[in-house]
């Protein structure tokens, strides 16, 4: 059997027509399957599924790349009819959910005789239709229907609050002694003789970390604090009472059991039991950090008891730079982009037994994307010598492109059917890069890696990294590791000179950022907590809320008559689960711990992690996944371990 071929993408004058003839082409194929499930279902069951697996494939086909080219073509037009066909594929996603014919064809199903990873497709299927309150009376589907639109619009209304409320702080020059010296040159006195920090990042961040003065840092994190408030308060008190009710309308006894449901965590209360658990961790890990930080501010303000968040990113600053003394403009010499690139290729080819072969003839939509075909190099299931997938590398920043750094699926690999293609989108600079976007780039690359390794399952639903959302960072948080090992680095982080980089500066590199992790840690838990009890109890005072939980959590003091939770951006994505990232951390800390620190490439403890969690895709539940490789259940005692190092 030849093995299917990798997509062909348009070329830039071919991509508005060929996007619009795959949306329509895709559409109708996924709607004429239904109607046919519909009226004339196959009779046994693994029939069924393989069918509604297709409906899955030609809108994953669609969605997949319209999401891609929304983000990274060059042509706003392109760009505009790839988002239409985004939410046209939604659209019809949510349709078939509420269709009661349909959820009946799947309800009658015989289960016996399926093998298990059919069977959890059967049962996965069911509960998505449930979720979506499938089941109910008319009246109730309707109501549904009408909290899924408010939420939608309350959810882009309260990020266009935060967005657009950028507040500014103006001071004389003098005052911002301490800023770096390129943002003091393009930002000049006006007619006044003032100078206008603005809350957006670029201004905001500098400012709270470098400026000297005292009182204007805290005016800057005051007004940080304040964007979206008061306008965002009734919408969040709206918001958490319509994902409440809708909570309850489909069986759940609030929203944060009703979304851990589907994850790793599986039940709301663990939420809160797994944030106290860190919280605990965390303590001494945070006293030790906070008496440094302290020691460094009494220097400045010798009877000072506690310190506010618009001191501690400036003291935290401090004492990295004092303390650790890391020249981050020698790291970066280190570090030539396609250096790294090659560098990048040729760890995770070692480490997974992959090679990654130019595919210089495939049609990309900008001249900045390289192409590689993946290939196995071991003998495996999979077969030497055949293609395991695609990948697209888009590194660089230019005009409409996405702005931050993702893994962005371009096709979901089914074994025999469709191989899997996926493409990253970054913006890095083109020439040295911060030892921090090294990271970033391995982080995102493992996404990738796991996109296409586990693109070999039997069905759509399961491709890659179909797993548990609070699962899908453990497998790149693990991968970073690689980009903090010296050995590792040193394979590739060579400066001009051809020396590569020192063991020592590298230690020096970690140490810098192990400084801070338990008061990172308690903060991260402030936030978690902010955002599972205001889904749960739904205070009537959202600002005494915070305060309690901040008093509870948070290594800083609240600071007075602000309301941070208006411009916490994640209440409106994350939902009641930001613990999220942190339980991806203690996991990914404990799949690391398999293996050997003085052999970070041996192939049998490798190899068993490529086969058991990366190719197993969604196949299985992720902590089962875990378990396979690990031998055991997941503890959270490595996370524990490092935390306290
Ligand atoms: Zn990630």
């Amino acid at each position: 059997m030849t093995p299917p071929a990798p997509l062909q993408l348009p070329t830039a004058d071919e991509a508005l027509d060929w996007m619009r003839d795959r949306t329509a082409t895709g559409l109708a194929t996924a709607r004429d399957l239904v109607a046919g499930l519909r009226a004339a279902p196959p009779a046994e069951a693994e029939g069924v599924l393989r069918r509604w697996d297709e409906v899955s494939l030609a809108l994953s086909n669609v969605g997949a790349v319209a999401s891609l080219l929304s983000n990274a073509h060059p042509d706003l037009e392109v760009r505009t009819a790839s988002e239409e066909a985004e939410l046209e594929v939604d659209k019809l996603v949510t349709e078939l959910r509420q269709d009661r014919a349909l959820y009946d064809v799947f309800a009658a199903l015989d289960p016996a005789g399926l093998d298990a990873t059919a069977a959890r497709l059967l049962a996965k299927t069911l509960e998505e239709f449930r979720r979506a309150g499938v089941d109910q009376d008319d009246a109730t589907r309707k109501r549904l229907a009408e909290i899924s639109e408010r939420i939608t619009a309350i959810d882009q209304e309260f990020s266009r609050n935060i967005r657009d409320d950028v507040r500014t702080v103006r001071v004389t020059p003098d005052r911002l002694a301490g800023m770096p010296d390129d943002w003091l040159a393009a930002h000049p006195a006006d007619d006044e003789g003032l100078v206008t920090v603005t809350t957006d990042y670029p201004d905001a961040v500098p400012a709270r970390m470098f400026v000297r003065d005292a009182d204007v840092r805290r005016q800057v994190t005051v007004a940080f604090n304040e964007r979206g408030w008061p306008d965002n308060e009734p919408l969040l008190k709206e918001l958490f009472d319509l994902r409440h009710e809708y909570a309850n309308l489909v069986g759940y006894s609030d929203w944060a059991s009703y979304d851990a449901a589907v994850k790793m965590i599986e039940k709301g209360p663990a939420i809160p039991e797994f944030i106290e658990r860190i919280a605990q961790a965390a303590q001494g890990p945070m006293e030790r950090d906070l008496a440094v930080v302290m020691e460094r501010y009494r220097q400045d303000v010798p009877d000072a008891e506690a310190i506010d968040s618009a001191d501690s990113g400036y003291y935290e600053e401090l004492v990295r730079k004092e303390q650790h003394d890391v020249d981050s403009q020698l790291v970066r010499t280190y570090f030539p982009s396609e250096q790294v690139k090659q560098g990048l290729l040729d760890v995770t080819g070692r480490l997974f037994g992959l090679r990654y072969e130019p595919a210089p003839d495939a049609v990309t939509w900008h001249e900045d994307v390289t192409v590689f075909d993946v290939y196995s190099t071991g003998t495996d299931d999979v077969g030497d010598g055949e293609s395991l997938g695609r990948i697209y590398l888009d590194l660089h920043p230019r005009e409409g492109k996405y702005k931050h750094a993702a893994q962005f699926t371009i096709a979901n690999g089914v074994a025999g059917r469709q191989v899997p293609e996926g493409a990253l989108l970054c913006n890095f600079g083109r020439g040295l890069m911060e030892h921090d976007h090294v990271v970033t780039l391995f982080h995102e690359f493992g996404h990738l890696v796991h996109h296409v390794l586990g693109g070999h399952v039997g069905w759509t639903r399961f491709s890659g990294v179909a797993t548990e959302w609070d699962f899908v960072e453990a497998p790149s948080q693990m991968l970073e590791e690689w980009a903090w090992d010296a050995d590792v680095l040193q394979t590739f982080a060579t400066n001009a000179a051809g020396e590569p980089i020192p063991a020592e500066l590298v230690a020096k590199m970690r140490s810098a950022d192990d400084f801070g992790k338990g008061i990172q840690a308690r903060q991260q838990m402030f936030y978690a907590a902010v955002s599972y009890w205001f889904h749960t109890e739904r205070p009537v005072d959202l600002t005494a809320k915070q305060v309690e939980l901040q008093e509870r959590y948070s290594p800083f003091r609240y600071l007075p008559g602000t309301h941070f939770f208006a411009n916490f951006g994640h209440l409106g994505g994350y939902s009641s689960a930001y613990y999220t990232y942190m339980w991806s951390l203690v996991i990914a800390k404990d799949l690391f711990s398999a293996f050997d620190p003085d052999d970070l490439f041996d192939p049998v403890v490798a190899g068993r992690y490529r086969d058991s969690i990366l190719a197993a895709g969604g196949t299985k539940d992720a902590a089962d996944l875990v378990a396979d490789f690990l031998g055991r259940p997941y503890t959270f005692d490595a996370y524990a371990a490092w935390l306290a190092r």
